[in-house]
């Protein structure tokens, strides 16, 4: 019809849709907007109207009937239930050939279903990742799609302008048919639980046994910020640890309630893993350390009979600042390894064909994750694409090689004191283990064969094999 003018419709004008739909449209793109309270879909348009052409809708026909064929709909509202009954309300309303895009955190597991169900109807489905909460979605996310290539060239152009940029190149890419941009989204979110974990054991060392102050520790973080941790989540930790409470005069992080929460993220990247067979030790450790820090009855139990005290240990504090921030990063090196492995394994489980360096490429700005380190990621698989690890790369090799001292000394020290660094310990075992010539494995192979017939291989020939053992029959 002739109404239909505006290149792109975004439905769910919360504060994550009101900005994305602000971005499109500041990029020179005329968008549809709907929100189904009409209040949302009103406020923006008074308040932002002059920053881009925005074509306002109140009902969901004048939506769908204002956009150009083939249609391209974002839905930006809650994940879930709500995705789905949008959904539902919107796909009698559209056209063969149109595209449905659900650009909230969805589970991939959903993804999979509403792909499915509206290839039947001739609708293309795609599931896109943005990362970057508000502030990104405004002035440009990392952005993820999923689905067919057909939906990408369609939403290309709008993709790429309103994507953050890093020397001329957009973060944003096909990353792979069905689900993939959802599931690496979700390995996205494990990753920042790693990383975050870690920045947290490096802050509770560096207080407890390094004696620092919290103004100070934000001094040591702003200079790390200058070298190879350069980051988006080094840069903010200094910023909260430099924070003074407004009421009390108190560091702000002494005034804060010491049980982390989550959104779910975390647990659905262990969850994959596991199924996957992938050992994501660090998101794990993350996921659940979130978890130990709000069984705050168990905690105090826990306080009430063994105490609190730690031990003491004299360190020399430059040395040990120094020492932490390399255990930092060896153990960072471990997480994004994981993280990778686990998009590799998705990726060949699904037959997404997901390519990782092009991954370590668009979370190079508009995501929480955004580092320097990820060019060296990009570097790592552009030598090497079938890379069976990064920490194998030669430039991460070197670097855990140079660390690797300091980065025992860390745990080790930790363990002596009481600190609870699981991020690191567990980082460490993981390396441990992968480099070990003969693992325990054996021993429990063994056992298996015990009690369970499991049978085992041998070292010295081909085969399977049971041991008839003295209590069986
Ligand atoms: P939200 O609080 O998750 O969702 C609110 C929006 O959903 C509103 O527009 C609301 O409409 C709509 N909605 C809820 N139930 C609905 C239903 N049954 N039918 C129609 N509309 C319904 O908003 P958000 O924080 O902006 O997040 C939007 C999506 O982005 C979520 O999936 C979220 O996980 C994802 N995301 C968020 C962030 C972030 O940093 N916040 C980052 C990345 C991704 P009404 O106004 O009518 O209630």
């Amino acid at each position: 019809t002739t109404d239909a003018r505006a290149t792109i419709g975004l439905t769910g004008l919360a504060v994550m849709g009101r900005n994305l739909a602000r971005n499109i449209a500041r990029q020179g793109h005329t968008i549809a907007v709907h929100n189904r309270t009409t209040e949302k879909m009103t406020s923006l348009v008074e308040q932002f109207g002059d920053e881009g052409d925005f074509v306002p809708t109140e009902t969901l026909e004048e939506f769908v009937a204002a956009i150009e064929r083939p249609r391209a709909i974002v839905i930006m509202v809650k994940a879930g239930a709500p995705t789905d009954a949008v959904i539902d309300e919107l796909v009698p309303l559209l056209d063969p050939d149109d595209i449905v895009v659900d650009a909230g955190n969805a589970h991939y597991d959903d993804t999979v279903r509403r792909e499915a169900a509206l290839a039947e109807k001739d609708l293309h489905f795609v599931g896109m990742g943005v990362s970057g909460g508000e502030e990104g979605a405004l002035n440009g996310p990392s952005i993820m799609p999923g689905g067919s290539e057909h939906a990408w060239e369609r939403l290309r152009p709008v993709l790429t302008s309103i994507a953050a940029e890093v020397d001329g190149t957009p973060c944003t890419t096909h990353v792979g048919p069905g689900a993939a941009g959802h599931f690496v989204k979700m390995v996205h979110n494990g990753i920042e639980y790693a990383d975050m974990q870690l920045i947290a054991e490096s802050y509770d060392l560096l207080r407890t046994v390094g004696g620092l102050e919290p103004a100070e520790i934000s001094q040591v973080f702003r200079e790390w910020n200058d070298g190879d941790l350069e980051s988006f989540l080094i840069d903010i930790t200094a910023d909260v640890l430099a924070h003074t409470d407004g009421d009390t005069g108190a560091p702000f992080v002494d005034v804060v309630r010491d049980a982390a929460e989550q959104k779910g993220t975390g647990r659905w990247t262990v969850q994959s893993a596991l199924d996957l067979g992938v050992p994501v030790t660090g998101i794990a450790e993350a996921t659940f350390a979130r978890s130990i820090s709000g069984h705050t009855e168990q905690r105090a139990a826990a306080a009430q009979t063994f105490g609190s005290d730690l031990a003491r240990v004299e360190v020399d504090r430059d040395t040990f600042v120094d020492q932490v921030r390399a255990a930092l990063y060896a153990s960072k090196v471990v997480a994004y390894a994981q993280g990778f492995d686990q998009i590799k394994a998705g990726s060949e489980e699904n037959d997404w064909d997901v390519d990782l360096g092009d991954m370590a490429t668009i979370w190079r700005g508009g995501c929480i994750i955004r580092a320097q380190f990820l060019n060296r990621i990009v570097d790592a698989y552009a030598e090497r694409a079938d890379l069976p690890s990064l920490l194998v790369d030669p430039y991460f090799a070197d670097a855990v090689r140079d660390g690797l001292e300091a980065w025992r000394e860390v745990v080790a020290t930790a363990a002596r004191v009481g600190v609870p660094t699981p991020a690191f310990a567990s980082s460490l075992a993981y390396f441990d283990a992968l480099r070990r010539d003969r693992l325990p494995a054996a021993l429990i192979q063994g056992l298996r064969d015990n009690f369970g017939a499991h049978t085992y291989g041998r070292t010295d020939r081909e085969g399977t094999f049971h041991t008839l053992w003295a209590g069986d029959l």
